[in-house]
């Protein structure tokens, strides 16, 4: 059994973002992420630390007990970014057994690769799109992509700082998405709530203005497990 799947954790929480905020998940960690977003929360997950691997037998049965001896069946498979291309080939392999075994698989992508493999397996992708305070960009050409290959079955998740990083994804969304509003594909703005502060209130209800004020054609939704555990906690 070799242990080539860097894992940072896995656990059980209920998901805290996103269209599937409030359902209770198994979290698959990949450990290692080369992307480098300056204002990452996860930076734990940075080094593609050779002492984390597991087999994938042992990551099959942390899923199993997490998940309460296979009771809960949805799991989301994150990071770090688990499509570097160092942890394709095993991230490929567990979605193919864990659809073999019946999970419902969605899978965090960062928004700077399309990889086809996985993306054709799993059951939806959460999908990136990098705003400029990331200081990391997302090419338009990836989420076109994905609007003619996977419509239906994914969700864009853009963080938001300030006014700026709005309008970028505004721009990006009447480009890409201007004959398809509303239909297929969610996107869905994230307030930043950035380690150490308290609840940015302001912020996000700028956020939400912005977005009343220019059309409506977001979801905004917060970070529920930061609010309930602070913005600092790990596996929540
Ligand atoms: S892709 Fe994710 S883990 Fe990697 S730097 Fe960006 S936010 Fe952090």
């Amino acid at each position: 059994m070799k242990a080539n799947h860097l894992i940072n954790s896995i656990y059980r929480a209920t998901e805290g973002e996103g269209i599937f905020l409030g359902r209770p998940q198994i979290f698959v960690r990949y450990q290692g992420c080369a992307i480098g977003c300056v204002n990452c929360d996860s930076k734990d997950t940075w080094e593609f630390t050779e002492s984390m691997g597991k087999s994938l037998e042992e990551v099959m049965a942390a899923i199993h007990t997490e998940g309460l001896n296979g009771s809960i069946k949805n799991i989301s498979i994150t990071g770090g970014d688990p499509l570097h291309p160092a942890h394709v080939p095993h991230v490929l392999a567990l979605v193919k057994l864990l659809k073999e075994k019946k999970y419902y698989v969605n899978i965090e992508a960062a928004g700077t690769r399309v990889v086809d493999d996985i993306f054709d397996l799993v059951d939806f992708i959460s999908f990136d799109f990098k705003t400029p305070s990331t200081g990391v960009q997302t090419p338009l050409k990836n989420i076109a992509k994905m609007i003619s290959q996977y419509p239906g079955k994914f969700q864009i998740k853009a963080v938001i700082a300030d006014e700026i990083d709005f309008k970028k994804t505004l721009h990006a969304y009447i480009e890409l998405e201007s004959e398809n509003i509303g239909r297929h594909n969610p996107w869905v703005l994230t307030p930043c709530f950035n380690n150490h502060e308290e609840f940015p209130m302001e912020r996000f209800s700028q956020v939400m203005t912005w977005n009343e004020l220019e059309g409506g054609f977001f979801r905004v939704i917060g970070q529920q497990h930061k609010w309930i555990w602070g913005p600092d906690q790990k596996q929540v």
